[in-house]
């Protein structure tokens, strides 16, 4: 399985990208873990990312595309992998495309796990108060809803276009979702 996940920051992603990597035996690459691990780690990319995302916006594009260059390039992603949260505009979705055909592979399947920005929202202010993700504040979580809005919602126009888009319903119970994940990507 060669696959892109795609959803509003609080859509349960992260959670079902690590289902779906263990139900598929395929690694769940996320862009937003890989920074998170850099800043935590001080490196030059985590100095790098880390004033984009304390304000919700995205790293930019030459940054974020080699770095998932290199991590597409290990080896435990050649029999397939799931990218979660990446791309996140159309430029990266371009340059996805350009890498894969580098490697001599093609997606799949880009699926978009839906869920209003009401709940969404809840979702991520709930999340703050455990996990306490620097960019789980409010002003912040809007910012990175508009972003999504703007730059990564045309990415499901562009997937499906494709023929490559299916939608699963992200609410309700997360062994339902995942249950409803693993039906659309077998489809
Ligand atoms: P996430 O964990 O996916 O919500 O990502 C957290 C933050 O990391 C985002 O708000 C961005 O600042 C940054 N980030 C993650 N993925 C990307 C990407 N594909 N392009 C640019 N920035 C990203």
């Amino acid at each position: 399985m060669r696959a892109v996940l795609l959803g509003p920051p609080g859509a349960g992603k992260g959670t079902q990208a690590a289902r779906l990597s263990e139900r598929f035996g395929v690694p769940a690459i996320s862009t937003g873990d890989i920074f998170r691990a850099n800043v935590k780690g001080g490196t030059p990319l985590g100095r790098r990312a880390q004033e984009y995302m304390n304000a919700g916006a995205l790293v930019p594009d030459e940054v974020t595309n080699a770095m998932v260059r290199a991590r597409l390039e290990e080896d435990d992603a050649a029999a397939g992998f799931l990218l979660d949260g990446y791309p996140r505009n159309p430029e990266q979705a371009v340059e996805l495309d350009s890498m894969l055909g580098d490697l001599g592979v093609a997606l799949d399947v880009a699926i978009e796990l839906t869920a209003d920005v009401d709940e969404v929202t809840a979702r991520l202010l709930k999340r703050a108060e455990i996990e306490g993700r620097a960019d789980d504040t409010e002003p912040v979580i809007r910012k990175r809803l508009e972003v999504y809005a703007t730059s990564t919602a045309p990415l499901t126009a562009f997937y499906a276009g494709r023929g490559l888009l299916v939608q699963v319903d992200g609410l309700g119970d997360i062994d339902e979702v995942t249950a409803r994940l693993v039906a659309a990507v077998a489809r």
